[in-house]
């Protein structure tokens, strides 16, 4: 029998090559795709037992041979009406349609095309098929050249099944190379559902005829084994993967098995994942791991693959995982997300919707149950025998330091997501304790209120940086928090926000006196005069670009000059800096400080009073270099030239 195919252009290859080019690949994906559902088909009619009988080795199997590719399987194979149905008239309802719907296809698709058998002309000039239904039909050989005319006869096939033959055309013999067809099949099918063979692979086993003789240990010899290469059929995919099992079977080891299994390059294991299982109101499966961030985050490495399934689709997963969560690793499985459609309409399918707001309610909660448990530790002899009770510390506080950064870009970036994390959140101070937040208020509340009621939060950034005015700060029996992510600057301001009458202060962002206001002043031990004389003295020699000269009344054993910086201009600057644009204005403004002056100190009044001028540029050059070295911002010949300075005044 000949006939045409219902396609209303003569043309309809040509533009399937032509628009689907880039994706060429994924032919392949969408025939073994047919062939396991054919073989599931046939094994949910025998569980109805519409089908009697064993039905035998149901492998799909992938085979090259020589020009040709072969996909065989032993599912539920076609009649001639099938063909006819499925494959000769509804392939397409016509070529017009086809470009409407994939006008956009180069940037716009995400993968599955839903082309199904006829991706296999984007490869092949000629495809045939061979099937015999498990009904009683006679086998079916069905060829097409690419041209709409397609010849249909009787075939020779003998078992149940299908085999799709590709003739593979001369500008795609890459899919004729085992290496190309392998990373595919190890790409598209690692996980789907029916075992798929691909060639032979080598196993080495004890020989059971061949031995070699060996020292037995006693002087003597003894027979051992030979290991021998033996070739079995090369298995591409794992059946069962630990997404579609019940969270109760599986223990950590098996997740962290299967982690490994899905990245076999990531040698590292996951801090811990979630294992997503919703029936309703849309079917979605997988698991995802939160990974140890490093410095450097390579977002191209090891990213969340979507799959339909078990059948991979793409691991651009923009708009199903919230943005702040695309950085976990992992699968998801769903059905329910429209995969023919281009990614703007992803982003606003109500389905897509719902499946980002479930991932995010469902990382929420396990990091608020995390926040509850202690962390399991097993008791040492010393521990058996302390009576005391141990420090709670729950396992959100051990892996903190390592997902901080999800959370608070989470809470930055989802409302939602904020108001459950408020929670559970941690802030982590300098001596390494960890504090819910309302902990923490209740913690640094009676000393640290300034005289509006505000709480003052004080932070560092860097220990060593800020060591100084760390130690003055405790020495007041105030807490400092550590706050090094680089968030930070957006974090601290959310946090303002968030937490009503609450105010952060950066360690170095003023005297110790004035980072937290309180009535008390200290009496000060110089006259307006003085002052008035003090201040040129100082200013005619710092660069006054970048330093305000302030003259205040501190304690006099504290430093004789400090280096401070105004929290709200560098906290601006720092974020322009990391959000690109918007507030380009702070961004580049240079540093700036404040030189505070300590004119109750003894050195300043020695400064005020002294009356050889050279010695009194020198005294100020050295106070505020050693201000200067205090904060970390003494450099290059400034510092060489303190150093020399230095030296001559020991000497
Ligand atoms: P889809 O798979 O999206 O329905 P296809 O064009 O890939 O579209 O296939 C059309 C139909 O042809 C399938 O629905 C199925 O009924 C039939 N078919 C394709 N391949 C096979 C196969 N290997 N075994 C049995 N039937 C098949």
């Amino acid at each position: 029998m000949q006939g045409n195919l219902n396609v209303q252009t003569e043309n309809i290859f040509p533009v399937i090559k032509k628009f689907l080019y880039s994706d060429h690949e994924i032919f392949l994906r969408e025939l073994i795709s047919n062939a396991i559902d054919a073989t599931q088909k046939l094994k949910a009619l025998s569980s109805r037992g519409e089908i009697k009988g064993d039905l035998g080795d149901l492998t799909v199997e992938v085979r090259i041979d020589k020009k040709k590719l072969i996909i065989s399987d032993h599912g539920i194979g076609m009649t001639m009406d099938e063909i006819d149905k499925y494959i000769n008239q509804i392939a397409f309802s016509g070529a017009n349609d086809f470009l409407d719907k994939y006008k956009d296809v180069q940037e716009n698709l995400i993968g599955h095309f839903g082309l199904g058998f006829y991706s296999a002309f984007m490869v092949a000039d000629k495809v045939e098929i061979e099937t015999k239904s498990y009904q009683d039909s006679p086998a079916v050989h069905w060829s097409c050249d690419g041209s709409p005319e397609f010849e249909m006869n009787e075939g020779k096939r003998k078992e149940r099944g299908t085999d799709i033959i590709l003739h593979i055309a001369d500008d795609c013999k890459e899919f004729l190379e085992e290496h190309r067809i392998l990373e595919l099949l190890k790409k598209y099918c690692r996980f789907m559902p029916v075992a798929i063979r691909f060639g032979e692979e080598s196993q080495w086993e004890d020989s059971t005829t061949e031995f070699n003789e060996v020292d037995d240990g006693n002087g003597g010899k003894k027979k051992q084994p030979k290991r021998v290469e033996k070739k079995v059929p090369r298995i591409i995919n794992d059946t069962d993967p630990a997404w579609k099992k019940k969270p109760a079977d599986l223990s950590d080891e098996d997740y962290k098995k299967f982690y490994h299994e899905l990245y076999p390059m990531n040698f590292e294991d996951p801090l811990f994942q979630i294992h997503l299982n919703v029936d309703y109101p849309f079917n979605l499966t997988g698991i995802l791991y939160f990974p140890k961030v490093r410095k450097t985050i390579d977002p191209n490495r090891n990213k969340i693959q979507l799959y339909c399934n078990q059948v991979f689709v793409t691991d651009s997963v923009e708009g199903v995982v919230p943005e702040y969560l695309m950085l976990l690793h992992g699968v998801l499985d769903s059905p329910d997300i429209p995969l023919n459609v281009s990614r703007s309409y992803l982003q606003s399918d109500s389905n897509v919707k719902k499946i980002a707001q479930h991932i995010s309610k469902k990382v929420a909660d396990k990091l608020d149950e995390m926040s509850k448990n202690p962390v399991e530790k097993e008791k040492s002899e010393d521990d058996k025998t302390d009576s005391k009770p141990s420090v709670f510390n729950s396992q959100l506080e051990e892996k903190w330091d390592d997902i901080k950064i999800f959370v608070e870009y989470g809470m930055l970036t989802e409302e939602k997501f904020c108001e459950r994390a408020l929670k559970f959140a941690l802030l982590k101070n300098t001596e390494g304790l960890y504090f819910k937040l309302d902990d923490y208020r209740d913690k640094i509340k009676a000393l640290q209120t300034d005289k509006d009621k505000n709480v003052i939060y004080l932070y560092a950034t860097d220990v060593d940086e800020q060591h100084a005015y760390i130690a003055k700060a405790k020495e007041k029996g105030y807490d400092v928090l550590l706050m090094d992510s680089v968030l930070n600057s957006h974090y601290i301001n959310l946090l303002e926000q968030k937490i009503e009458n609450t105010r952060f202060v950066r360690v170095d962002a003023d005297t110790v006196e004035k980072l937290i206001a309180h009535d008390d002043n200290i009496p000060e031990k110089l006259s307006q005069d003085e002052k008035d004389k003090l201040k040129p003295i100082i200013e005619n020699e710092v660069d006054k670009a970048r330093f305000t000269v302030l003259l205040e009344s501190m304690e006099s054993d504290d430093q004789p000059m400090v280096i401070t910086q105004n929290e709200f201009m560098r906290r601006y600057k720092e974020m322009s800096q990391t959000s690109g644009g918007g507030m380009g204005f702070y961004g580049e403004m240079p540093d700036s400080y404040n030189l505070v002056v300590n004119i109750n100190h003894p050195l300043i009044s020695q400064l005020l009073n002294e009356t050889d001028v050279e010695k009194q540029r020198q005294l100020v050059h050295q106070l505020t270099d050693l201000a200067l070295l205090s904060n970390g911002l003494l450099k290059g010949e400034a510092l060489t030239n303190f150093i020399k300075r230095s030296v001559d005044i020991i000497k």
